[in-house]
């Protein structure tokens, strides 16, 4: 699914002496089946962008276009919440999209919401959690009792459960080991690879942004400040260090090899040595 922000603008509590605005006028285009990831310093909006891209905001001015699905400010909550079912979305925080009593209960929450029988759903689990390393003895455990790493895959497999078309996951990796924050990121590769969806992901890792991303978009201060293939937006390592980016130094090498022989980063293996 492609998704269209037209002059998008956001403005949290707006009309109050705490007006926020998060958007400005955003305007850019998330080609259909690609991996996006938006990165940016803290406050710059990145969750504020991903967030109407399922409905959970809606612009205060301008519009996004899911697929075939338009909001503006005037959409009706009703249209927005039909979104949802081709959107899924991992949050920054899993503990806050956990809230059955078992693991189980809680990946087959979406499909059993959406109408899929229990009985056609819970064939799937098993291939879910297999999918997501989990072990299958945490399946009948309460989700509160989880690692935070097992936590956020259970709330991964709980929004594969609805086999999204677009999948957001703000911060998939924070916090996790190095072991841990690669095996999420073969997951959505293997995922993407087998279903072609649109994935997009907020983060400040430009490792994981090198290793997963085709597009790269970098936001500042409520604007979109660079966007692009990842690599062109790597090679300016002057302008990411302006908006308070800096690349670690292998990626720094990389790129500066890569500005010098005019040979792309995307002819080279980029993940990082494990
Ligand atoms: P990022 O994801 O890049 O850290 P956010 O989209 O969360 O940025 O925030 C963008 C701006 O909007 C920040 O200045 C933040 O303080 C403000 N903001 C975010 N959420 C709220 C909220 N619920 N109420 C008021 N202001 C908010």
């Amino acid at each position: 699914m492609r998704i269209v922000f037209e002059k998008t603008s956001y403005t949290y509590m707006e009309n109050t002496p705490l007006e926020k605005r998060a958007l400005h006028e955003v305007s850019t285009t998330f080609p259909s089946g690609e991996i996006i990831a938006v990165i940016g310093r803290t406050g710059s909006g990145k969750s504020t962008l991903v967030q109407h891209i399922n409905g959970l905001l809606r612009p205060s001015q301008g519009k996004v276009t899911i697929g075939e699905r338009t909001v503006d400010p005037k959409t009706k909550k009703k249209q927005i919440q039909k979104l949802r079912e081709n959107v899924g979305m991992v949050f920054q925080y899993p503990e806050h999209q956990l809230f059955e009593e078992t693991v189980e209960k809680d990946i087959i929450f979406g499909p059993l919401n959406a109408g899929t029988s229990e009985q056609q759903i819970k064939k799937q689990v098993p291939m879910l959690i297999q999918r997501v390393g989990l072990d299958e003895s945490l399946l009948h455990q309460s989700p509160f009792h989880l690692s935070g790493g097992q936590m956020r895959r259970a709330a991964i497999a709980g929004v594969l459960a609805m086999n999204p078309q677009v999948l957001i996951l703000d911060e998939p990796t924070a916090s996790l080991d190095p072991k841990g924050k690669q095996e999420i990121i073969e997951l959505l590769k293997e995922w993407h690879e087998e279903k072609r969806l649109t994935i997009i992901i907020v983060t400040h890792d430009m490792e994981e942004v090198a290793d997963i991303a085709s597009r790269a978009v970098v936001m500042h201060d409520g604007r979109i400040a660079m966007e692009g293939h990842a690599q062109e937006i790597f090679e300016q390592q002057g302008r990411l260090e302006a908006l308070g980016l800096d690349l670690p130094p292998r990626l720094k090498v990389l790129s500066y090899i890569s500005v010098k022989t005019g040979v792309p980063f995307s002819s080279w293996s980029l993940s990082p040595e494990k």
